[in-house]
């Protein structure tokens, strides 16, 4: 970690550089946003006036599927609704702990502050992130979170790319930066 203030220093520098340099690439994720995700907000026009119409349990007997109508733009959609089990999430260090996805939304967050995304990005990544925790069920590595992350914010915004990849990856000197920088452009 010697000299590592300085080289820090240079990384937020070059990191300042990125955030006003780059541009936001716009992907369309924010109109794949799932059904399922905090207030049940109407898909179509984002409104969160929505009522249940009708509501049935699914065919697996487990699952509740609920016909949902927008008050605003009168739009319907579906949701269902399932128990889950708690997520567990590897690290690095080999400790298993329970996922805490505000933790990881915080991450997100933080690498997008101030950053002009479409409402429903940090949203979209988290859905990421926790489907495929459920694929590895019961037990998700912790790297394989973290690349989950990253390659939605490089697809949605390289400067918060750049903030996320210096924190996770740990960079020790502008070195490390720049490598990331080149690998951007590829
Ligand atoms: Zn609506």
């Amino acid at each position: 970690m010697l000299g590592a203030s300085v080289a820090g220093t240079n990384i937020q520098n070059a990191i300042q550089n990125a955030i006003q340099n780059a541009s936001c690439v716009l992907t369309g994720a924010h109109l794949r946003r799932p059904l399922l995700s905090g207030a049940m907000q109407c898909p179509f026009c984002r409104a969160d006036d929505t009522r249940v119409i009708d509501s049935r349990r699914a065919e697996d007997g487990e699952t509740v599927r609920r016909r949902r109508r927008c008050e605003q733009c009168d739009n319907r959609f579906t949701t269902y609704e399932r128990p889950v089990l708690p997520l567990l999430v590897k690290k690095r260090t080999g400790l298993t702990e329970p996922l805490d996805l505000e933790k990881v939304r915080r991450g997100v967050e933080r690498s997008l502050a101030g950053r002009p995304v479409p409402e429903g990005t940090v949203e979209d990544i988290i859905v990421a992130v926790e489907n495929a925790a459920r694929a590895a069920s019961p037990l998700v590595e912790s790297e394989t979170i973290g690349q989950i992350v990253l390659d939605g914010l490089k697809l949605i915004d390289e400067a918060a790319y750049l903030r996320f990849a210096s924190v996770y990856k740990d960079f020790q000197g502008a070195q490390d930066f720049e490598r990331e920088m080149a690998a951007l452009d590829e």
